[in-house]
């Protein structure tokens, strides 16, 4: 599982990994810094790495991205054809 570290005091509180997680591993905490409450949904697509101005989050043990957009219909589809 990803592990993901935050570094509060780089952290400006611009809340931009929290609008820009697609799996809303990231809520804001009473002091306006990022705090991890998902940490197991991280499919470790570093969006938020790419994102935040202060680099203030560290994310470790990453082996595989998980698959995240799956739209079993369509695989259901896919199954049936191949
Ligand atoms: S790496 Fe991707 S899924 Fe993980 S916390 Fe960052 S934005 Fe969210
Ligand atoms: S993007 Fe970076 S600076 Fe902004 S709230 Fe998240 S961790 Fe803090």
């Amino acid at each position: 599982m990803v592990k993901i570290e935050i570094d509060k005091e780089a952290c400006v509180g611009c809340a931009s990994c929290v609008e820009d997680c697609p799996n809303d591993v990231y809520e804001m905490d009473d002091d306006w810094k990022t705090k991890v409450v998902k940490e197991e949904d991280c499919m470790a697509c570093l969006s938020c790495h790419e994102i935040c101005p202060a680099q203030a989050m560290e994310h470790k043990d990453i082996h595989v991205a998980k698959r995240l957009y799956i739209d079993r219909d369509v695989n259901d589809v896919i199954s049936k054809i191949v």
